[in-house]
């Protein structure tokens, strides 16, 4: 694309997870003479690589941690800058660094992601997952555990209850169904025999190259304008981007036992009380009734690093508990002073150009909460085809608003589309897969092979709004399609899934 503006104030991204990264490889392609600035705490970054458009709105890619040197070659007016941002001072157009250097820039972009919400704050005990040093943590805890206790139901719970190994598992839902997040209560059951079998051996090895972040050999270079790099490893530390699709391949996730895998999951229950030993032991004193402790028998010390009692009155003792309850956008560092308008949920609200409250500030990815009326077929969650989509558009919105030009919202909006894998099975969701929002006003129909596939639809007024499709069901870009031209089905009934008809014939 040519170029048309004159030398002007930097373009800065802040992030370089999927969001930051693909807002800085789309706005230096789009001005190629202006160097583009991406700031990251992280001393690597997230590439998208073998990016496949499946049908019009699904897409496939692999995430790799790469050494900032390789976005910079690809991209000779990058400049990856590691560093921690301290401070946003929106008016001034300016940005404070944790080692003391000021940025000026004249269009901003925060993807600074998320962090885990962790339902304790501080504890020793307690380990959330958002990136390749929390990962590694977990792998090495893990070595040494014969009992963990996973909280939460999204999908970081549900990869890591079927990868875990050697280690019993005591899995804490809050919900009637586990994956509530992606799954209704029939995939669930659908998924749930897969907790007692052996994991199938992987086919192929880890092909794709892994960096670490080992400190004796930096992976960004400092720019002598803006001096060393992070002074605080520790901040880095705690503001790594969040982990790839494959982030446990490769990764051995093997406890201390011989079992292979042993999960029993805990229904509709949350966290009343965390205990260390010496707490836990009291507690059992001071009370008359002793705490019903689960169904596995205590250590051989009798005694657990640590005890959790949950809302239904059990209590168990473990090696550690992993808090896996979703993420809590990182905006404190550009909150003081401001004048943001922050959603519910703690995101930086943007609108449909991507635009924060503040101008010449943009947001994507796990910061910043969708403002927008929505389509009616989409909703915002927090994955990487979200940060991949909203990084590329807020680049172009930049791009657009400084060259004065009209942007409409992309067709990525229109679909909520994703793919993904859960307990070696491939998973499509589409559109309001679980109903979303819908309220009674709504029809399912359902087709299980048990072991094969599960095909759920979600009907509103006889037109096609959502769909699970769980297996090698060949129906996404059928029903894809379905969705988007909201064609009236209604006189179609069952038929609609009936496996001897070939759909993608039926609506050729
Ligand atoms: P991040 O990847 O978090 O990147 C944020 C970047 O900002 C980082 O580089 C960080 O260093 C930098 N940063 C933060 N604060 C500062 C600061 N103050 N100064 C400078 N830099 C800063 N999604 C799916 O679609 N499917 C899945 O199966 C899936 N599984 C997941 C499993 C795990 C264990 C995790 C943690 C996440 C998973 N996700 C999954 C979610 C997905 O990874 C995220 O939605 C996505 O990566 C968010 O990208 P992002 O660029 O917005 O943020």
């Amino acid at each position: 694309m040519a170029d048309k503006t004159a030398k002007r104030g930097k373009l800065v991204v802040v992030g370089g997870g999927i969001a930051g990264v693909s807002c800085t490889e789309q706005l230096a392609s789009q001005f190629p003479s202006e160097e583009i600035v991406l700031l990251t705490a992280a001393p690597l970054i997230k590439a998208v690589t073998n990016f496949k458009q499946v049908s019009k709105t699904l897409e496939d890619f692999d995430v790799e941690e790469q050494p900032c040197s390789i976005i910079e070659k690809k991209y000779p007016n990058v400049k990856v800058i590691q560093s921690v941002v301290k401070q946003l001072q929106a008016k001034e157009h300016k940005l404070q660094t944790e080692n003391g250097k000021e940025l000026h820039y004249e269009k901003l972009c925060i993807c600074s992601g998320g962090r885990p919400k962790l339902f304790i704050r501080d504890s020793p005990h307690v380990l959330g997952i958002r990136d390749t040093d929390s990962a590694q943590e977990l792998q090495k805890r893990l070595s040494k555990a014969k009992r963990i206790v996973v909280i939460g139901n999204g999908g970081i719970a549900l990869e890591l209850v079927y990868e875990v190994e050697g280690c019993e598992v005591i899995w804490a839902v809050k919900d009637k169904a586990i994956g509530n997040t992606f799954f209704d209560a029939g995939a669930a059951q659908f998924l749930i025999p897969c907790m007692d079998t052996d994991k199938p051996e992987r086919a192929t090895p880890y092909k794709r190259t892994r960096y670490t972040t080992d400190r004796a050999a930096p992976t960004c270079a400092p720019s002598a304008e803006h001096g060393k790099p992070n002074q605080n490893p520790d901040s880095a530390e705690k503001l790594g981007s969040a982990l790839g699709p494959d982030w446990h391949e490769g990764m051995k996730l093997r406890g201390a036992q011989e079992v292979s895998r042993r999960v029993h999951v805990e229904y509709q229950c949350e966290v009343l009380k965390v205990y260390t030993a010496e707490e836990f032991l009291n507690s059992q004193h001071e009370s008359q009734e002793s705490s019903q402790c689960g169904l596995y028998p205590s250590s051989e010390t009798g005694l657990w690093p640590v005890y959790i009692k949950l809302t239904n009155g059990k209590t168990y003792g473990c090696d550690f508990i992993v808090s896996a309850t979703g993420v809590t956008p990182n905006t404190e560092p550009f909150l003081q002073g401001n004048d943001f308008a922050v959603a519910e949920d703690s995101g930086l609200k943007v609108d449909d150009h991507m635009r924060t409250s503040e101008p010449d500030v943009y947001a994507a990815g796990d910061v910043c909460t969708t403002g927008w009326d929505p389509s009616p077929l989409w909703q915002q969650m927090r994955l990487w085809t979200q940060a991949r989509q909203m990084g590329w558009f807020a680049a172009r919105c930049m791009a657009a608003d400084l060259l004065d030009e009209p942007v409409e919202l992309d067709f990525c909006f229109e679909l909520f589309s994703h793919i993904t894998k859960f307990f070696n099975y491939k998973v499509v969701l589409l559109g309001k897969f679980n109903a979303q929002g819908l309220g009674q006003d709504h029809e399912l129909l359902v087709r299980c092979t048990k072991g094969k596939e599960y095909v759920k639809v979600v009907l509103r007024q006889g037109r096609m709004v959502g769909a699970v499709l769980i297996g090698e069901t060949d129906l996404e870009e059928t029903f894809e399609n379905l969705m988007l031209n909201q064609m009236d089905l209604s006189a179609y009934g069952d038929e609609l899934l009936n496996p001897n008809i070939d759909i993608e014939d039926y609506f050729d």
